[in-house]
């Protein structure tokens, strides 16, 4: 059985560390802040001194911290985890970022003898927590498979996508979709609250009927209590679309909602709404719309 290194554990790593220690696996984890590594220790992980540490305690890696800038402090750091890790180990990581992010960290990682996957998830925290995840995995097929029984014991739906890179690229699809969701939430919302309609109905009868979707079953009902603490948070919902924009201008196209999208995020950011859930979209448009 792999040795896990799980770096990252935050509102999605944690509950997935804690899945991953369920299965059986051994595990050793590292974390920026103390506290969730001490809750891990209690459950049976060890932890651990630096990514560098925890690279040489591990066969695979899992890595779930936000972006690119914590990605390479992680791993390209004075204590990161290439001081650390060993030939004939896979990198795994599964936060949302670039495709040619992906491609880059591949290259490097293959001049220690390392072997990488891009494997980003869906499904929100809820998912994290009851091990239902989907999860996309890009890079070669065989590391894929050596690493199956990891990904089946986060996730219940597991696409193996193609080489470097589609494992984001199909993350980034996957949230143009979910961003547009939202916002049709938010504008539904908007018109029904404007309109006098009952809105709790208002829910259930899009959610039963072709309307319905992940975010009008999980968040639309948060948005009516008034909760908008993060599952997701809209400063990572902004990011996807940044990096969805990016991958847009690499390939000539046109994609006038992932750029509507981005600003309306921009704005909830810089509302000092990023900490809170993607569902805070709705405060934008109470203010928008004088609600
Ligand atoms: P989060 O709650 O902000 O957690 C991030 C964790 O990473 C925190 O525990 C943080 O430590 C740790 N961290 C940050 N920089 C670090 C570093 N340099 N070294 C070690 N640890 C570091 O984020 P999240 O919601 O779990 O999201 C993680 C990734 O998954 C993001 O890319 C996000 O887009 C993606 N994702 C999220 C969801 C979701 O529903 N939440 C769903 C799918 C994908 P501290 O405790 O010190 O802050």
């Amino acid at each position: 059985m792999e040795r896990i290194g799980f770096v990252g554990l935050g509102l999605m790593g944690k509950p997935m560390a804690k899945n991953l220690l369920k299965a059986g696996y051994e595990l050793v984890v590292y974390n920026r802040s103390r506290g969730p590594m001490e809750e891990l220790a209690k459950l049976g992980a060890e932890m651990a001194e630096s990514p560098s540490d925890l690279a040489e305690r591990s066969t695979v890696i899992v890595e779930m911290v936000p972006d690119i800038p914590d990605i390479n402090d992680v791993v390209f750091s004075e204590r990161g985890v290439m001081k650390g890790v060993k030939e004939g180990s896979v990198f795994i990581d599964m936060s949302t970022n670039s495709p040619s992010y992906s491609k880059f960290l591949a290259e490097e990682f293959s001049k220690k003898g390392v072997e990488f996957l891009d494997a980003p998830v869906s499904g929100g925290d809820k998912g994290a927590i009851e091990g239902t995840l989907t999860i996309m995995v890009g890079g070669k097929e065989e590391v894929f498979e050596r690493c199956l029984p990891i990904f089946r014991a986060m996730g219940r739906h597991i696409f193996y996508m193609g080489p470097h890179g589609s494992g984001q690229m199909s993350k980034l699809c996957n949230q143009i979709a979910v961003a547009s969701n939202m916002a049709g939430i938010c504008e539904a919302l908007t018109l029904g609250s404007k309109a006098g309609l009952d809105l709790n109905k208002l829910v259930e009868l899009i959610g039963s009927g072709a309307g319905g979707s992940w975010a009008m079953k999980n968040l639309a009902p948060k948005i009516l209590k008034g909760d908008f603490e993060p599952g997701f948070k809209s400063s990572h919902l902004r990011k996807d679309l940044r990096y969805t924009i990016k991958a847009a201008e690499e390939l000539n196209l046109a994609l006038p909602f992932s750029s509507l999208l981005y600003q309306l995020y921009n704005s909830l950011v810089g509302k000092g709404l990023g900490e809170k859930g993607t569902q805070a979209l709705m405060l934008l448009f109470k203010e928008l719309n004088r609600l």
